[in-house]
């Protein structure tokens, strides 16, 4: 079997085949930055449920040394969620993992799952008398996952360094 079609079947053997998208009309959101600066390609799009399924398709990457790009609400202005042009990657969109896990008000903790919007974490703060103070005009469509790994808003608000994750 090629590799490509091993990897795609492994991929709905992990995620579900509904969400593994390789046709061009449901792939084309996912490939191109709101801005329209970049545009990629990819083998497929996996929309892992869970962490559980997010490690599986990462040890299948490695075994089968295929790139990955994770993607959350693509709203970044360098291209980062962008794969390249070559069609190998599979884009990792963290879009289906909203859970709120847990809200500890004592200790000002908040357990999300990556794909959780801003928006939502600000409000889930507010629903228990805190105050998420990390703010940008995105908010209402980047995840938290996406703010986290580009620092989002570093100046105004370190949330990595100050050990908030
Ligand atoms: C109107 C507007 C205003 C903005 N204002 C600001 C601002 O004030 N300050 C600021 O810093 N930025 C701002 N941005 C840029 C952008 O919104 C932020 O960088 C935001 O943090 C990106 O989050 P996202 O979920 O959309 O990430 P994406 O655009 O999907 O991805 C951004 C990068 O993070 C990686 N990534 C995404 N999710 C994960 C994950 N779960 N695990 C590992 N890597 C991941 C991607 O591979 C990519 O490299 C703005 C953008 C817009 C459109």
């Amino acid at each position: 079997m090629p590799q490509h079609e091993h990897v795609l079947n492994a991929l709905r053997d992990i995620a579900g085949a509904p969400y593994v998208l390789t046709s061009a009309p449901d792939c084309a959101p996912f490939l191109t930055d709101w801005r329209g600066n970049y545009t990629g390609n990819a083998l497929a799009i996996a929309l892992p449920a869970n962490t559980e399924e997010v490690a599986a398709i990462v040890a299948l990457a490695n075994q089968t040394r295929t790139p990955i790009v994770p993607q959350g609400g693509n709203t970044g202005l360098v291209g980062g969620g962008i794969p390249d042009a070559s069609g190998e990657a599979i884009v990792v969109s963290l879009k289906r993992m909203q859970r709120i896990r847990a809200v500890d008000r004592e200790n000002s903790v908040m357990i999300v799952d990556a794909g959780v919007i801003l928006q939502n974490v600000q409000q889930a703060a507010d629903e228990h008398d805190l105050f998420f103070p990390l703010s940008l005009a995105a908010e209402g469509s980047c995840t938290i996952g996406g703010n986290l790994s580009c620092s989002a808003s570093k100046r105004s608000y370190p949330m990595a360094k100050s050990g908030m994750a």
